[in-house]
């Protein structure tokens, strides 16, 4: 089975799936500048956005005009329409913040049920204790049927007596 390349949407590179490299590269200054790169660019559109939002569009601008007061003029530059661009990109901005390879490891978590599944029966095959663990302060002075009731591990090894 070949290895899967990971693809970094960070640094828009693709390289060999090995834990190594991936780590590497994860640690490189390079990947880390763009990964604040990608969030300084994020944040200021935010920001931007935010301030600008709760200003009253510019008279001027809003008809098409020169403002005389530039970056100093206390209402906004921005059309409510290039505002509204603005938010859609911030949505999906936010939606692409988290790179696809890293929100799905499927495999990962087969793995890990794998090795929980292999671990709980090997505890089993080896003890006697049960791998539960009963939640006594919650249940603590309640009249429980017996089904709820702890399972007593010498329970376990008594005989049960035959199906009819
Ligand atoms: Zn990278
Ligand atoms: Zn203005």
């Amino acid at each position: 089975m070949g290895k899967k390349n990971y693809y970094c949407e960070y640094c828009q590179k693709s390289f060999k799936d090995i834990l190594g490299i991936r780590k590497n590269h994860l640690k490189g200054l390079q990947h880390q500048k763009a990964v604040s790169e990608h969030y300084a660019k994020f944040k200021d559109l935010k920001e931007i956005f935010l301030e600008e939002s709760r200003k009253k569009t510019c008279k001027r601008i809003f008809e098409g005009l020169e403002c005389k007061f530039g970056t100093q003029c206390r209402f906004s530059h921005y059309t409510p329409g290039q505002l509204a661009e603005m938010k859609q990109k911030i949505a999906e901005m936010e939606a692409s913040k988290k790179p696809r390879s890293e929100v799905v490891d499927m495999k990962g978590i087969e793995k890990f049920l794998n090795k929980t599944r292999e671990r709980i029966l090997r505890d089993l095959c080896t003890t006697n204790k049960p791998f539960w663990t009963y939640p006594f302060d919650l249940v603590e002075g309640l009249d429980l049927p017996p089904s709820l009731q702890p399972l007593e591990p010498s329970l376990l090894s008594e005989k049960f007596e035959e199906w009819g």
